[in-house]
């Protein structure tokens, strides 16, 4: 299947989880009967209620035979490298700007990392529905906010959506066409965003968010760089330098799969799994095939590079 990743970057609040739920639902994520007030991105309670680790981070929809996975950027900036490790795992950006309040301090990290990357963001300007919205005056300001940061002409000709997360559509105009729900968002995204990268070569993947589970122990996610992986295989964990840290048997691979994480038989390249059965890897680390030495580079995990603006 033809795949897409990309991360959603906003500012709390503005309606980064309602965007998501509309998607899973446009999308026929869900079937009919199941329920949709489960938030995707919030889901801690589910996950207590559960027992279970659903706290996804990340979640995938399907639109005209393409596989689209949607990644969560932590919205503060006070994990060094953290946000370029995410950023890293996609090709493709959707900055999401309230239209009453513009851009925010909080948005500016994030994306500065993004087109520091080299991503060409699609900006949506979201809640298009509020009376106090300056849709126009909030376009002019992520623009000065890219120039800032140095975007390059590419970066800055960005693509626009106007739309209401909650009402469930984004259009090329302001005015609409509403009825149209989120398919001009899904179509963009196939048209703007560049197929998942795929590297040759055997497994590797490089460690990008760490979890602890309760019946399958340690996960760790990332973005299969190039080969693949099937459960039960053994692989193997280098550090930074190179130097091995284990080898062991992968016991499950999950994917992103609509609202959860499904266990699969085979992690291809391009796609963003998770990973159980290690016992030492973690973040930053590559996660390969018994036959590969070297590392793939991770940006460095301290210190922070925080600026408070
Ligand atoms: P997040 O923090 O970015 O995940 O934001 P949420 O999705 O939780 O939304 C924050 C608040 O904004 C909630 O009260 C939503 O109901 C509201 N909201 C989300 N989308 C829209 C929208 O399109 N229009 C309006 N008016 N409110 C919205």
């Amino acid at each position: 299947m033809n795949l897409r990743n990309i991360a959603i970057i906003a500012h709390v609040d503005h309606g980064k989880t309602t965007l998501v739920d509309k998607l899973l639902q446009q999308s026929g994520a869900f079937r009919e009967n199941q329920r949709v007030a489960e938030r995707v991105m919030d889901s801690n309670d589910l996950e207590k209620e559960r027992g279970i680790t659903i706290l996804a981070k990340a979640t995938s929809v399907v639109w005209k035979d393409t596989r689209i996975n949607i990644v969560d950027t932590p919205g503060h900036a006070d994990f060094g490298g953290e946000v370029e490790r995410i950023l890293n795992m996609v090709d493709g950006a959707i900055v999401l700007v309230d239209a009453a309040e513009g851009p925010m301090p909080q948005t500016k990290f994030v994306v500065s990392k993004a087109l520091a990357l080299g991503l060409r963001p699609i900006v949506a300007i979201n809640k298009i529905d509020r009376p106090d919205g300056r849709p126009t005056e909030v376009i002019n300001e992520v623009f000065d906010l890219f120039a800032a940061l140095d975007a390059t002409d590419d970066q800055l000709d960005f693509p626009i959506l106007y739309g209401s997360g909650r009402d469930g559509w984004m259009a090329v105009s302001q005015e609409g066409p509403k009825d149209q729900g989120l398919a001009p968002l899904f179509d963009l995204v196939l048209e703007h965003v560049p197929p998942a990268k795929v590297e040759e070569g055997p497994f590797r993947m490089l460690g990008t968010i760490l979890q602890a589970d309760p019946f399958l122990g340690r996960i760790v996610t990332g973005r299969i760089s190039s080969g693949s992986v099937k459960p039960n295989q053994t692989i193997k964990v280098l550090d930074r330098e190179g130097k091995m840290i284990e080898q062991g048997r992968v016991s499950k691979i999950l994917a992103f799969r609509g609202i959860e994480r499904s266990p699969i038989e085979l992690g291809e390249a391009g796609d963003i799994v998770s990973i159980a059965g290690l016992t030492k890897g973690t973040v930053a680390d590559t996660f390969c095939a018994l036959e590969n030495d070297v590392p793939l580079p991770a940006q460095p995990i301290d210190p922070p590079t925080v600026t408070m603006s």
